[in-house]
């Protein structure tokens, strides 16, 4: 498991008692169904050979706060002449802009294309940026990067990296309008991540994940669940 994440699922244990870790599909066995969250957890814990999370806030070693701006319409791929320029926008990608990223790409470059030049000016290098210039080379463009920061000073840096491509990316109001385009960038950019399975170095990789939930393993969402408030917790400020 990622330090990251299991800091995250660390901050979310805080000021709660009885979590249980969401670790199978499968149904649990009898016992475990009426055994108490944490005995469960525990039982789950050692059949799978993972190690308890020990989990409290004195553990807690760094805190990072980010955001993942997006667009109730979803991000905005769109042409627009500005001055003598065609620029095409591509940004807005909430919390899915790594799954996304080829596949956006790939879009943006296609408007491009429409103005029938061979030189292309990328502007940043997060995710989508250098994505699109991958892209963009591949389609034969003589391509430029500008860029205010590089890596490792993006937000593409600082993200989890999963391949989430329906995370804060639409509301639902007008997810029936972007699905036929989300559907696209999220096929096209699984192909792409997938080609680079076994490469040297691991770019990729498949990984277990885990989720901290309050529900037995295997039941099924109940309303209660989808509608949870928020729980509130609280954590110590950084000396
Ligand atoms: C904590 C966190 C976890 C995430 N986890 C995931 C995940 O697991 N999976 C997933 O798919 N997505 C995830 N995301 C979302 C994803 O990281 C973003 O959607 C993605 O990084 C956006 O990429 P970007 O290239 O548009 O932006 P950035 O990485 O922010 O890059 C922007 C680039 O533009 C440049 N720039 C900005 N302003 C200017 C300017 N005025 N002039 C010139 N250059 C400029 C910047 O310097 C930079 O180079 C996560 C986000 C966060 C915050």
């Amino acid at each position: 498991m990622q330090r990251r994440n299991f800091l995250k699922g660390a901050a979310a244990l805080l000021g709660t008692v009885p979590i249980q870790s969401a670790l199978s599909a499968q149904p649990a066995p009898a016992s475990q169904e009426n055994a108490t969250p944490d005995t469960s957890a525990h039982m789950l814990s050692s059949s799978r050979g993972l190690a308890p999370i020990i989990a409290t806030p004195d553990r807690i070693i760094e805190m990072n706060v980010c955001t993942r701006p997006f667009r109730l319409q979803g991000p905005r791929i769109q042409d627009e002449r500005i001055g003598r320029k065609n620029v095409v926008h591509n940004y807005g990608h909430g919390g899915s802009g790594w799954s996304l990223s080829w596949g956006t790409g790939r879009m943006a470059v296609q408007l491009a294309a429409a103005h029938g030049r061979r030189e292309l000016a990328v502007i940043g290098c997060g995710a989508i940026g250098l994505t699109t210039a991958l892209v963009a080379q591949e389609a034969g463009y003589r391509v430029t990067i500008y860029a205010k920061e590089r890596p490792p000073y993006v937000s593409s840096h600082r993200a989890t990296g999963s391949f989430t491509p329906d995370s804060r990316i639409v509301s639902a109001q007008h997810a029936p309008a972007f699905a036929s385009q989300w559907e696209q960038m999220a096929r096209y950019s699984f192909r792409r991540f997938q080609s680079y399975l076994g490469v040297d170095s691991h770019p990729i990789e498949w990984r277990d994940m885990y989720s901290l939930s309050d529900r037995p393993p295997g039941s099924p969402r109940t309303p209660e669940h989808h509608h949870r408030p928020p729980r509130t917790t609280t954590v110590p400020s950084a000396q």
